[in-house]
């Protein structure tokens, strides 16, 4: 029986190793994580803290007895510290604290992001949170039940800290959010960001841009904020999210190479430089595909993939990672936003010439009330007119992710905006149209 030994029961971890249960029976991997939610959705967190999500176990993608009835061995509370990768041996210390060595024939890293800490003083003090695990989920809804704070600040305006400011409304409180750049959610193009940030304005949100947060000190169930500007703010509880980078410390001590990213660096086999460790995840750099550069994207849909190519490939097969386009959607409030492949900015840095579509339309026929209001941006490569991006805004009940979803798919297969404008899309009054939004949209080229 092959041993095969990964690293992580996360989003890549867990996929990994059904992956390999679906091809060969005869291997029963083993994984192995230092905390205690194996295939916890990650994700959810914020919906959870916002109370839209009651229990956190629900997050659980699966029970732990649903992982080992489908024939995977897990080891948690176990923090693995060293990697021998030319005896091929892993060593670790478990949860009764014991240090053990294990044998690999098969290794992977999924080692998962950690959060980045902001040069801010004090960010030990009571009151001051950060949101990546679990663990750090059920922390903050401890003292939001036992403090019942009034006031927070949110530092960081990416989706996290634009879904957490929703979530502490949600939860009655009073929040600020403070960002570092001059705008928030900085994915998506301005007018879009624009629409986000009212939507959260509305509904009771301060958000300062351009402003740094420097200093956070506890005193006497308070937390005082200070920063850039001459920013004062007095608030109960303060949450810090500015982004999730790369977890490697563990395999570059064994020589696991890393790339421009910081993140590890992999073939499209997700094989490491090291024999037989493979990475994926958040760990891992990610080949983008409009680029065809390796790009850094922590995010679960490419972590789920990378892990069932990591596992195809284990079973012996030849499967290669087809890249990414960073394909994403965020929900505020009632109002979603997503994105898909480059951007024009993106696109210039990569030597693309671009050219653009707007669109502001409604998502299906108005006589089938309520239709929403809907935006779509499509950016095409100038020369070829081959679909490289699209983003579009909108109501959540108009479908937005999915129709954007059809634009990664356009983009995938490099479809330029005549053969996109050829699909045979679905068309029922209360949906749709019979020319679908996403189709008007590129039609907007030949005007
Ligand atoms: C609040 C929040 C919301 C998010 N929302 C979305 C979303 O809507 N859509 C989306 O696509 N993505 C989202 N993400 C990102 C997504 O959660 C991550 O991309 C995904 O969890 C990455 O999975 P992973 O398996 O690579 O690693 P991680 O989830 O980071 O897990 C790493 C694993 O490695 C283990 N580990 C690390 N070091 C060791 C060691 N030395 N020994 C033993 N075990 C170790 C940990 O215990 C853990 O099991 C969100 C992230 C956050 C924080």
């Amino acid at each position: 029986m092959k041993k095969v030994v990964i690293i992580g029961a996360s989003d890549v971890g867990i996929s990994t190793a059904l992956r390999i249960r679906e091809l060969d029976d005869s291997i029963r991997p083993l994984v192995i994580a230092n905390n205690d939610f194996p295939n916890y959705s990650i994700c959810g967190i914020p919906f959870f803290i916002g109370g839209e999500v009651e229990n956190w176990q629900d997050l659980a993608h699966r029970e732990k007895e649903d992982i080992e009835n489908a024939g995977i061995d897990l080891m948690l509370n176990t923090d693995v510290t060293k990697i021998d990768s030319e005896n091929k041996k892993i060593s670790f210390i478990d949860e009764n604290w014991e240090e053990k060595q294990i044998e690999y024939e098969k290794l992977v890293l999924g080692t998962g992001g950690k959060t980045i800490v902001p040069p801010i003083e004090g960010l030990n003090s009571p009151g001051v949170f950060f949101m990546r695990w679990i663990d750090d989920a059920l922390n903050f809804n401890k003292f939001l039940e036992k403090n019942n704070p009034q006031k927070a600040v949110v530092v960081g305006g990416g989706y996290v800290g634009l879904e957490m400011t929703e979530a502490l409304i949600r939860r009655g409180l009073d929040v600020t959010l403070i960002e570092f750049e001059d705008t928030v959610l900085n994915t998506v193009n301005k007018s879009f960001r624009k629409i986000i940030q009212s939507k959260l304005e509305e509904k009771g949100a301060r958000i300062i841009t351009g402003t740094a947060v420097k200093k956070l000190e506890s005193d006497n169930n308070k937390v005082y904020v200070s920063g850039t500007n001459d920013f004062e703010i007095e608030v109960d509880t303060v949450l810090v999210s500015v982004g999730t980078k790369a977890n490697t410390e563990l395999g570059e001590k064994a020589g696991v190479q890393t790339g421009k990213t910081g993140a590890f660096k992999v073939n499209e086999k997700m094989e490491t430089n090291l024999k037989d460790i493979y990475a994926g995840g958040d760990c891992a750099e990610t080949l983008n595909a409009v680029s065809g550069k390796y790009a850094y994207y922590a995010l679960g849909s490419v972590a789920h993939k990378h892990g069932r190519i990591i596992g195809s490939n284990i079973c012996g097969q030849d499967k290669e990672f087809a890249g990414s386009l960073g394909t994403q959607a965020l929900k505020i409030f009632d109002t979603v936003v997503s994105r898909t492949g480059c951007d024009q900015k993106k696109a210039k840095e990569n030597g693309i010439d671009t050219i653009s579509a707007d669109l502001d339309t409604l998502d299906h026929k108005v006589y089938y009330s309520p239709a929403y209001e809907m935006k779509i941006r499509v950016i095409a490569e100038k020369q070829s007119r081959r679909i490289i991006g699209a983003q579009i805004l909108g109501n959540i009940n108009a479908e937005v992710s999915k129709r954007l979803d059809i634009f990664a798919t356009a983009i995938h297969n490099e479809m330029t905006i005549e053969e996109f404008n050829d699909l045979d899309l679905s068309y029922t009054p209360p949906l749709s149209s019979p020319w679908d939004p996403v189709q008007m949209a590129v039609q907007k080229f030949d005007e």
